[in-house]
């Protein structure tokens, strides 16, 4: 097991006015309970109040949201938008994403006369053109969508000239760069360009680069780092003892609101049925599989604090801001150091801290190795132990194949999931969760789903080819139900659907 504390990210030292936003945002910003900027609304309001471009690095939880939207409304204030030619867009690889940003802007511009309209799949189409239609200055979209309105004329962007990509790494892990770039070519050249990334791998920096001219860069964390506001433990569980282990957790006084990550959507659904069996009924669940509005509305019951739990795959571990989630359980160990930093990020945000527990189960070694380089430094060494117990108990398993720290792909195969552990998974919720989260709005609402099939496109610097290609593969099947080997029952073994009478 391991264990680290931290301190919450500290607040800025100077003020709202000192940043430069009018009485009215300040008065805006206190009626939130604001008292003072974060690190990154301290760096990142000032330039672009004065229309600079610029690429944020900001982990999830610092606040970079109003870090855009504040000094945006006061770019924005004065101006009236035309029928649809909106003035400002602000790009989210998915639907809650979207909703959440526009939320944030609807709190801080009620005092501003600015319209906002939401673009994203899952919700009519027809009330989006009404929308736009009447003028609207700031759209918050998906790509998919806002593409789908572009291709019926119902959108022109000919006159937006403030534009933010925001999770640029989420958008690259979905494979929605071609998508940005379409949308890029729509917009007019001068223009000014925010581009926030919680990471910032090689392809986030390229895509920058060709994005944004002479940007300021401002970061407030080591990229790809797992947040420090967050006790973080990891705890080795047999397959058999997770359930037991999972209800001491959940029954601790402690656990104030909590979200549980499981890696596929059967198994979600499993482990809820599990637990209500075992007596938990403040728990509602969140996967892909649940069409939007039910999507919508288990986050609202979350976020109300209706329920104690939420049971989720990886659907709900970027970006979303749920306030005062105390715990977050990783049923299974996330498939990547990335998923894990968003994933725990859920905990431990604006300025309080959060404690997380990853259940770690045998076949496990080759997670945990990618997991430990996110990891604070001063928890690493624990972890690495953990890894090299785990490696020498597989050696002397028949199955054994070694894998090579720190690269992709090779994995032994795993027994609990059936697959083998790679990053993008056949069986991975991932992929599949994002795109239905995102701009593929599917068949059901004009989607563009078969897009995928149509010319090969021209290799650009910034896609990393072995992931482009995965990426296609789980988008081209966005249609196809979810097969999983251990059939309709998922991951869950035998004796968890079935607890033991009490
Ligand atoms: P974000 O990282 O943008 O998702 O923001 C995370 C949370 O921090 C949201 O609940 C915001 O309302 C909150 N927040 C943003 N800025 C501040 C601030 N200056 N002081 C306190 N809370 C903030």
């Amino acid at each position: 097991m391991c264990f680290v504390t931290d301190s919450p990210s500290p607040t800025s030292d100077k003020s709202f006015a000192e940043l430069g936003l009018s009485q009215v945002l300040q008065a805006s910003v206190a009626e939130a309970g604001y008292e003072s900027p974060t690190p990154i609304q301290a760096q990142a309001i000032p330039p672009i109040l004065e229309g600079q471009d610029l690429l944020g690095i900001a982990r999830t939880g610092s606040g970079k949201t109003a870090g855009f939207t504040l000094p945006m409304l006061e770019r924005l204030a004065g101006k009236r938008a035309r029928a649809r030619m909106p003035r400002a867009l602000i790009l989210e690889p998915t639907r809650e994403l979207a909703a959440q940003v526009e939320e944030s802007l609807a709190t801080h511009g009620k005092r501003h006369r600015l319209t906002y309209a939401l673009i994203i799949g899952g919700t009519s189409m027809q009330e989006q053109q009404d929308r736009l239609q009447k003028g609207v200055d700031i759209l918050v979209a998906t790509p998919g969508r806002l593409l789908d309105l572009f291709g019926r004329g119902q959108v022109l962007l000919a006159d937006t000239k403030f534009f933010v990509i925001d999770e640029a790494d989420r958008m690259l892990d979905m494979g929605f760069i071609p998508d940005i770039e379409k949308i890029t070519r729509l917009l007019p050249r001068a223009r000014q360009t925010l581009l926030f990334s919680a990471t910032l791998p090689q392809e986030i920096r390229s895509l920058a680069n060709s994005f944004l001219r002479t940007p300021v860069e401002v970061s407030v964390d080591a990229p790809s780092s797992a947040t420090t506001s967050v006790a973080q433990r990891f705890e080795r569980v047999g397959v058999r003892e997770r359930m037991a282990r999972l209800e001491d957790l959940l029954n601790d006084d402690s656990v104030v609101s909590a979200l549980i990550f499981c890696n596929r959507k059967t198994e979600v659904r499993d482990l809820v049925r599990s637990l209500r069996r075992y007596g938990h009924h403040d728990l509602d669940e969140l996967h892909g599989n649940l069409t939007q509005p039910e999507r919508m509305e288990a986050l609202r019951r979350f976020r109300k604090h209706e329920v104690r739990i939420l049971v989720c795959s990886d659907v709900a571990a970027r970006g979303l801001d749920i306030p005062q989630v105390s715990h977050v359980f990783n049923w299974d160990l996330p498939y990547s150091g990335d998923d894990y930093v968003h994933r725990i990020g859920r905990t431990g945000r604006a300025g309080r801290t959060g404690v997380s527990v990853s259940f770690v189960g045998d076949d496990d070694e080759k997670r945990l190795a990618d997991i430990v380089k996110v990891l604070p430094q001063e928890s690493r060494d624990e972890v690495n132990r953990l890894i090299e117990v785990l490696t020498q108990e597989a050696e002397t398993r028949d199955d054994y194949r070694p894998f090579e720290r720190g690269l992709s792909g090779g994995g032994r195969r795993d027994r609990r999931t059936g697959g083998y552990g790679n990053r993008r998974n056949a069986q991975s919720d991932d992929g599949r969760d994002g795109r239905g989260n995102g701009g593929r709005d599917g068949g059901g609402n004009g989607g563009r789903g078969g897009k995928q099939g149509g010319k090969a496109r021209v290799k650009k610097p910034y896609q990393s080819h072995g992931k482009a290609r995965s990426r296609r593969s789980n988008r081209s099947d966005a249609s196809t139900p979810q097969t999983d080997d251990k059939g309709d029952t998922g991951g869950l073994p035998a004796f968890l659907r079935n607890p033991p009478k009490r």
